[in-house]
């Protein structure tokens, strides 16, 4: 799937860009300016990047961390609750602020208007949420209504609200305008200003119409999407039809402080919120030390600064400085948020567009864009945030880790999955409450790499979207990247066709022929292979070959097994197991030898976390431990499996139970030789027209098999074994020893680490993407195994040898298996 010729070329759609979007792209500096602006203050940190995840946080401005530095070098600060001069310095910088929050996030310029309103500082959006939840003044008989698109955060407010007796209901858009409720006990509605997702936005407006139905009821207002690239304009809206409650978060604007939000309080609706049971330093006026048990909140009379009564502690005053900074510098680089919203606003209309314009060759588009809250005549235009799902050239889906696995390697920073937002999916793909639940009892979470919901009379709803999202430093050039990034990869430019023929191998025919090139195992999970030598034999058992991955090494910290995925340096480490001396030997580059004996006892055991099964294990010893933690620079430690412990395959198949140790899925892997150079082969056709393939070949290690097959080397190119034979495979021979597929192997980015150096590559991820990806969007390289004992011959060990004969069979007869390849 090479770009399209009939394309048009980058320079051109950036002309083209640039003459529409005019001065409100890039804060009038002009196109090479603010590129040179982005540079000065992101640095190295944004140039090796393409940066499309404002949404999830924004990136820090250098400026603003020079600035806070400067300003605690030359002026001291110190907790405010003392009297001191540095004190009073302090408190003073936190009032302004607050008014700072006012004026420039919520357009209250005017003094008398920003009285009306008070700021309580929060640990971020969530802990904003969570005080409105806990103080809100619940009685039996009270509502709490939220829009079914909200973040789980807002949602989460429920849990207070039903265990204080209130009724809980999530609702459309219109529902919550037309619903009925009386206002005999305390209301809250919830919704987002915009949606997290999709960047739908219902502002304040929506807001106002709620107030106009229900002008008893409170609203609390999820800002903190909305806040990162717009104004919430609450100058510009009567006082007794704004929100009375807002979150926000702080870093999702300026980037840095994290850990820094705040509730923005409408001072009349303050008497709703209640201090909750907790007391602590700052919130108390007087106590009594022991029974009698007496306290009094701080200033507890109504009005009173209400952000006395609920900042439990000492507050964050260097954070709010840092802010405070963070500020100015957001105005010195970008003007005001009203010239952040337009810059953002042309680039998303710009993508937007561009996206919903993509087109497969058949016709059919690329790209289907989820929207919020459909129906209602409140929406603003939406936020820089574009939520989508590709779609293949049946109208298919394509799976969102397919995608972000993808992005990864290219260099893209963006979010793929339900993004905090069940709403969204079950409102976008028709999934069930039921249905969530069944596949959470599947085991199934948030945080999983499942793509599609399993109930198998159908397979094809996404359990995730893709997100990407612009801000204040976004530039025209990540865009355009993100949009060829989407033609090289998923627009498929000619009529699929198969890349092979199924095998037309009738059962009476003779089989093909091979023989066993090479024969790897990996005694530590996730380190360098073994490659047994010519002519040796080595055995096989029912998990895989004997001593294949039965040691792992687990993260002290966070109790996790290591895998090369993030600790590519792994591959370095070479294990090997030396049956004469009976020792595991381990080498490393720069370390000596570590001998450990092959023969163990478990005297102490532990357990460990692989692929969320729970194994028992033993440690191998501190010297062990010591010398995994020096190579990798990490606290870890080497453990083995217990004697007699091991896990299950997850095969759909009507294999029974295949017993594995800690190997990822099956006991064997088997790739060939042919298919291996069918890759290097479209990586070289393609390196005509992508200058950053240039990487090396690829080699047979990085696919981390345990047999490789090549035709014999007296074969003629009539029978020597074409790629991909595997595929089609279902039983084979090795030697006297026979093995049944079980599926092929899924392949993910643990691929893309040259097993030589141990360095990440984009290859072969990225070739194998465009050119091997099956219909429903997974990349398969190579397929796993089991040992058929009662199909193999000999008594005593049984043994494969590298040179051994292999044939192999097809039995289904005539079955298209690989149908779908483009
Ligand atoms: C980010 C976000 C939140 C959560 O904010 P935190 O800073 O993680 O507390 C809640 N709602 C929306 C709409 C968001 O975008």
């Amino acid at each position: 799937m090479e770009s399209p010729s009939h394309l048009p070329r980058i320079d051109e759609k950036r002309e083209e860009f640039l003459r529409a979007a005019g001065d409100h792209y890039a804060y009038g500096l002009g196109d090479s300016a603010f590129q040179q602006q982005c540079t000065t203050e992101f640095g190295p940190s944004l140039a090796s990047t393409t940066y499309l995840d404002y949404a999830a946080s924004a990136p820090a401005p250098l400026s603003a961390l020079h600035r806070f530095t400067e300003k605690i070098r030359s002026t001291l600060y110190s907790n405010p609750h003392s009297r001191s001069s540095s004190s009073i310095a302090t408190s003073l910088e936190i009032e302004r602020c607050r008014g700072r929050i006012l004026k420039d996030l919520f357009g209250l310029d005017d003094a008398q208007k920003r009285s009306q309103w008070d700021v309580i500082f929060t640990a971020g959006a969530t802990a904003a949420m969570k005080l409105v939840a806990e103080a809100f003044s619940w009685q039996n008989g009270s509502k709490y209504y939220y829009l079914k698109q909200s973040h789980t955060s807002l949602v989460g407010v429920r849990g207070c609200a039903l265990s204080r007796g209130a009724v809980v209901a999530a609702m459309d858009v219109n529902d919550m305008l037309e619903c009925s409720q009386d206002d005999s006990s305390p209301t809250l509605f919830a919704y987002p200003a915009q949606c997290n997702a999709t960047g739908q936005r219902l502002g304040l407006g929506y807001g106002v119409q709620l107030k106009r139905r229900h002008p008893q009821a409170c609203i609390l207002l999820d800002a903190a999407a909305y806040l990162s690239t717009a104004i919430l304009d609450l100058a510009s809206i009567p006082i007794n039809q704004a929100p009375d409650f807002i979150p926000c978060s702080f870093y999702k604007i300026v980037g840095y402080p994290t850990g820094l939000g705040c509730l923005i309080v409408k001072r009349s609706s303050a008497s709703y919120l209640q201090r909750t049971s907790y007391f602590g330093g700052g919130t108390i006026d007087a106590i009594s030390v022991s029974s009698p048990f007496w306290s009094q909140p701080r200033r507890s009379v109504v009005p009173g600064p209400i952000h006395e009564r609920f900042e439990d502690g000492t507050l964050p005053f260097l954070d709010i400085i840092a802010l405070d900074q963070a500020l100015d510098v957001h105005q010195h680089l970008y003007q005001s948020q009203q010239h952040v919203s337009r810059h953002v606003s042309a680039l998303t209309r710009f993508a937007t567009r561009e996206l919903s314009l993509l087109r497969h060759a058949n016709g059919c588009p690329v790209v289907q864009q989820h929207r919020a809250f459909s129906g209602s005549e409140y929406l603003e235009e939406p936020g820089p945030t574009i939520g989508f799902s590709l779609l293949g050239p049946s109208s298919e889906f394509i799976g969102h880790v397919h995608l972000e696995q993808l992005a990864a390697i290219n260099g893209f920073q963006m979010r793929t999955g339900g993004l905090c937002n069940t709403g969204i999916l079950t409102s976008t793909f028709d999934i069930s409450d039921e249905e969530w639940m069944s596949e959470y009892n599947r085991g199934r979470s948030c945080w999983d790499d499942e793509e599609f919901t399993s109930s198998p009379q159908d397979q094809t709803r996404p359990l995730g979207i893709v997100r990407i999202s612009f801000g204040a430093s976004s530039t025209i050039d990540d865009v355009l990247q993100w949009l060829s990034f989407i033609r090289r990869y998923f627009v498929v430019s000619e009529t699929v066709v198969a890349l092979y023929k199924p095998l037309s191998t009738p059962r009476s025919s003779a089989p093909a022929a091979a023989k066993l090139k090479t024969l790897m195992l990996y005694p530590i999970k996730s380190c360098g292979g073994q490659s047994i030598p010519r002519n040796s034999s080595w055995q096989i058992i029912a998990t895989g070959l004997r001593y294949d991955r039965e040691w792992l090494l687990i993260d002290n910290a966070s109790r996790r097994t290591l895998s090369q995925k993030q600790y590519p340096r792994m591959a370095l480490i070479r294990p090997s197991v030396d049956l004469k001396r009976r020792k595991l030997v381990v080498c490393a580059p720069g370390m000596a030898d570590l001998v450990l004996p092959l023969d163990t006892s478990d005297e102490d055991t532990a357990s460990a976390n692989v692929c969320s099964d729970i194994v028992a294990v033993a440690p191998s010893g501190e010297s062990a431990d010591e010398w995994f933690s020096a190579f990798l620079d990490l606290q870890c430690t080497l453990h083995r499996l217990s004697a007699g412990a091991s896990r299950h395959a997850h095969f759909d198949r009507a294999t029974g139970s295949v017993p594995i140790l800690l190997s990822n899925e099956s006991p064997f892997l088997l790739i060939t030789q042919p298919s291996v150079d069918q890759v290097n082969e479209w990586i070289r056709d393609n390196r005509n027209s992508d200058i950053s393939a240039a990487e090396d070949p690829v080699h047979p290690a990085c696919f981390r098999a345990n047999f490789l097959l090549s035709s014999p080397p007296s074969s003629s190119s009539s029978s020597s074994l074409p790629p991909f034979f595997e595929d089609h495979v279902d039983l084979l021979r090795i030697g006297t020893q026979t093995f049944q597929v079980l599926a092929r192997c899924r392949r993910c980015l643990m691929i893309c680490v040259n097993q030589k150096t141990g360095c990440k590559t984009k290859e072969p991820f990225s070739c194998l993407a465009r050119k091997r990806k099956s219909a429903r969007g997974k990349i398969e390289f190579g397929v796993h195994l089991m040992w058929r004992e009662d199909l193999s011959e000999g008594d005593g060990e049984a043994t494969v040898c590298v040179g051994d004969a292999v044939t192999l069979a097809s039995l289904r007869e005539g079955e298209e298996g690989g149908a779908g390849y483009s």
